[in-house]
């Protein structure tokens, strides 16, 4: 499947520059606290897998999208959450969606039809195919598996994510590729090439040129991953995406079981914790933390 470079900035930028944001949330799973807290000593490996972990020591784990609204360029959708068949399907198709892996993670989500990203859109009088654009933080099954439900819409990704994520064998790092549909316009962000410092973050870039979407480069929870820092009216809000499942990864150093590079993984959250501590007035927002999840507001503007 092909994807083109994308040419930065889109259109659409100027007027006054402020989003809105609207948390989605899309399921929810239930998973082993070792996954998301790495345990010490030598039974870490175990608790991460949920080998010996009785069921009340699993935690919830919301699965998240973002709605922004830009002024002039209109509805982007952050990240698409679970697919429609996830809640109900029939159990071939739930299958091809996930891939095997995401199959056998997915074994316990907890999700209702109306939680899709498009259901959600309609119940607030929006129309899914006005989303132009789609901001992938990183394409794993939990956050691309609804893809296909935005067949018009231009989706933007880091160029190393999307080399690993449509490479083969890209199954065995969390990705499932019968999720890239192939009708949305991919588009890949070369941070080496179009990016430029921005705050404590060595490579950004500034979406719509007015900068009121930046995207920043926080590789390590996957190769090409990416967070967005949205400027609303007033206030800033950083979206972590999974380069921080929790507050406490972000601000009381814990950390996930594992990343895909761990060193690259430390250095980004330097930056996202530099960031978070230039701006105690920001909205953060990280991967995977329902307690932080349950604080947020249904709208921000
Ligand atoms: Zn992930």
């Amino acid at each position: 499947m092909r994807a083109r470079g994308a040419e930065l900035p889109l259109q659409g930028g100027g007027g006054q520059g402020t989003l809105t944001l609207r948390p989605l949330l899309c399921g929810e799973m239930s998973a082993p606290a070792g996954w998301f807290r790495r345990a010490k000593g030598p039974t870490a490996t175990l608790k991460a897998l949920g080998i010996g972990v009785p069921a009340d020591q699993r935690i919830r784990v919301p699965i998240v999208a973002f709605l922004l609204e830009h002024p002039v360029a209109g509805l982007v959708l952050v990240d698409t959450g679970f697919h429609r068949s996830i809640a109900e399907g029939p159990a071939r198709e739930r299958a091809r969606n996930l891939g095997p892996i995401g199959r056998v993670m997915s074994r316990d989500v907890r999700m209702r039809p109306e939680q899709t990203v498009v259901e959600q859109l309609r119940a607030n009088g929006m129309d899914p195919a006005e989303v132009g654009l789609v901001v992938m933080t990183h394409l794993h099954f939990d956050h691309a598996s609804a893809l296909c439900d935005f067949p018009g819409a231009r989706v933007l990704v880091s160029r190393e994510e999307w080399s690993a994520a449509t490479a083969r064998g890209s199954v065995l790092r969390g990705y499932s590729r019968a999720q890239f549909d192939p009708r949305p316009g991919y588009m890949t962000v070369d941070f080496v090439s179009a990016g430029a410092a921005f705050g404590p973050f060595a490579r950004a870039v500034d979406v719509f040129g007015d900068g009121s979407l930046m995207l920043v480069s926080t590789p390590g929870h996957s190769v090409g991953h990416l967070s967005l820092i949205v400027r609303l009216d007033g206030r800033e809000a950083l979206l972590t995406g999974d380069a921080a499942y929790t507050l406490d990864t972000l601000r009381e150093g814990q950390r996930p079981w594992r990343s895909d590079d761990p060193q690259a993984f430390e250095t980004s959250l330097a930056a996202l914790r530099a960031w978070d501590l230039e701006h105690p007035d920001a909205v953060v927002v990280p991967g995977h933390d329902m307690a932080a999840w349950e604080q947020l507001q249904e709208l921000y503007s």
